[in-house]
């Protein structure tokens, strides 16, 4: 019987944590640790340097289908390989929320031979820093309608508070919700909501912060709402940056954990891949990187959406580059983008294989054109690939002068990713300069028309008259120079979901912008965007367990 994920990360011998810090020579002394096998690690080894950086390995994938693409146990399976041919790796990745663990879409420690202990963990409060999360927000939230209830000196509408409260949990019921009702001292009556705590601006103002007075600084900068004049009213003017970043202490330190061959990873901040940026925080990425000669980590949804923001984003935010990068596809995947149904991924088609592969060539061309940066597919090879499949995919990557690797981590652990890891060092020799998508002195409109043309390889961009009113008054408030943060479906390179592979001649709808003025980008809305996502009618959770000892089951 094939096991499952949890039966094989309970199974495995997991080392202490202090031994995993040892081997990147993080001292004890730099160490918080909860319970035996998790820690955080204090920012000041972000300084125990040699002063010269490890290597960046940045995993993306093609467009996502149902049939899972395998990020995660790619850049696990990476890690572990790399550390098997004596390099000293560490990996970075998002921290799971228990949204999608209780969901649709499971645990995010990685998958078969290639995971993360201790999954259950991980996948659940972990080191509290989502809860942390939830806290500082609602905080935020409190001193808001506190503030309105108290005289409201800053003159706050009500019906114009953009901050909104936090919990991590699928819960539809919450999105939107009449608050203080009742009576007189339960405060101002308003329409208010909730958003997943992963969506809150918190999560990335945490993330994208290198230090504590930069997060403060960022804190202080977030938009909450508007005045009855329609000014801007920021979280800096209620004066909560303080206690906000006093709840945040712990949940802004990198969480140290180890593979199941025991590769360090950190796991730290887990922003939205939508209305955020989808990665884990540049705090993690540099202690791994001063740490580490060869740090993998992984960016949300395809390259599209993904890897453009982990470059635009982030790396320009924090002063950082990869210097190579690994796009995972699988043969299901290519072959649903090809146009088969997801109860026909069984069956070998070499056809519908090669019409879906114009998708990965896509990003394959962003990645060394846009961005200028070395790239080399994975294929994640599933138990049911085919020879022959593996072996046309391989030779249609080859003929574009493109390179290509097939990776058995799920099955094999690190051994299976050895090639890859082999690889993947000789393409970080290579020099390159990295180049962004658009500059952040290009107008907002054009910053969103560059994306569009050369990353999704559309003809252009339509906007709402709302859309552009809004792109006008953000530059009069002094927010044009910031980055963008595309909110798009992430199955399509297009708007429009259903245009699978490598859809041309389409114009992308520009519903509305949005600005995130504390985390430091501009949201810019193309359909209806869900920060507070639903169950759907069987949940994972109705499946998880726990035993009289404590042992969990059930989670995957
Ligand atoms: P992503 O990070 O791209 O969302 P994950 O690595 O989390 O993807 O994988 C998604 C799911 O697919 C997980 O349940 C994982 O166990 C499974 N999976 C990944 N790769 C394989 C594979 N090669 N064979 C079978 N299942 C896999
Ligand atoms: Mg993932």
């Amino acid at each position: 019987m094939v096991k499952s994920d949890i039966e094989i990360a309970q199974a495995t011998d997991i080392f202490q944590i202090g031994e995993i810090a040892q081997r990147l020579g993080i001292e004890e002394d730099a160490l918080e640790h909860y319970g035996k096998y998790k820690a955080t690690v204090d920012y000041s080894a972000l300084h125990n340097t040699t002063g010269k950086d490890g290597k960046l390995i940045l995993v993306t994938a093609i467009n996502p289908t149902p049939a899972g693409e395998g990020k995660t146990t790619t850049s696990v399976g990476l890690g572990d390989a790399l550390q098997k041919i004596g390099k000293k790796t560490a990996i970075a990745l998002r921290e799971p929320s228990l949204g999608p663990v209780f969901g649709i879409k499971g645990g995010a420690a990685g998958g078969g031979y290639a995971q993360v202990i201790p999954m259950e963990d991980i996948n659940l409060h972990f080191t509290g820093d989502i809860h942390a999360i939830g806290a500082a927000n609602n905080l935020v939230a409190a001193m808001i309608d506190n503030h309105i209830y108290q005289g409201n000196e800053l003159n706050i509408d009500p019906r114009r508070v953009t901050w909104r409260r936090a919990i991590d949990m699928n819960d539809r019921q919450l999105r939107s919700i009449i608050s203080g009702i009742g009576a007189r001292t339960n405060g101002m009556p308003r329409e208010d909501g909730f958003d997943i705590t992963v969506a809150s601006e918190i999560m990335a103002v945490l993330c994208l912060s290198s230090s504590m007075a930069e997060m403060k600084g960022k804190l202080k900068d977030c938009l909450i709402g508007y005045t009855f004049d329609n000014e801007p009213v920021r979280l800096g003017e209620l004066n909560a940056q303080g206690a906000v970043a006093a709840l945040l202490k712990d949940a802004l330190k990198p969480n140290l954990v180890q593979t199941l061959e025991h590769t360090p990873v950190f796991i730290h901040g887990g922003p939205f891949a939508n209305i955020a940026h989808g990665c884990n925080s540049l705090l993690a990425t540099k202690m791994a990187l001063a740490h580490a000669d060869y740090v993998v980590t992984e960016a949300g949804f395809g390259a599209d959406l993904g890897a453009e923001k982990f470059i635009d984003i982030k790396c320009r935010m924090g002063g950082i580059k990869p210097d190579a990068v690994v796009i995972v596809a699988t043969i299901r995947a290519l072959k649903m983008h090809g146009g088969v149904k997801k109860t026909d991924l069984a069956e070998e088609n070499t056809e519908a294989l090669r019409k879906g592969m114009p998708n990965l060539l896509k990003h394959i061309e962003n990645i060394q054109g846009t961005f200028s940066l070395p790239a080399i597919v994975a294929i994640n090879a599933f138990p049911g690939d085919t020879q022959e499949e593996l072996d046309v995919l391989k030779k249609a990557i080859e003929d574009t002068g493109s390179k290509v690797v097939q990776s058995n981590v799920w099955a094999e652990g690190g051994e299976g990713g050895i090639e890859l890891a082999e690889e993947v060092v000789k393409l970080t020799e290579s020099e390159s300069t990295l180049s962004y998508a658009y500059e952040l002195s290009d107008p907002i409109e054009e910053k969103v028309e560059k994306i569009v043309q050369s990353v999704y390889g559309g003809e252009g961009t339509e906007w709402t008259k709302k859309a552009r009113t809004m792109a006008r008054r953000l530059e009069k408030l002094g927010y044009g120079d910031l980055p963008i943060c595309m909110a798009k479906t992430q199955y399509s390179l297009s708007d429009n979901a259903t245009a699978l592979g490598r859809p041309t001649g389409f114009k992308v709808n520009i519903r509305d912008l949005t600005v995130s003025a504390g985390a430091g980008f501009i949201v810019v809305l193309t359909g209806n965007i869900m920060r507070m996502p639903g169950l759907p009618k069987v949940p994972s959770a109705v499946q998880v367990d726990v035993n009289d000892e404590g042992k969990i089951s059930g989670l995957f």
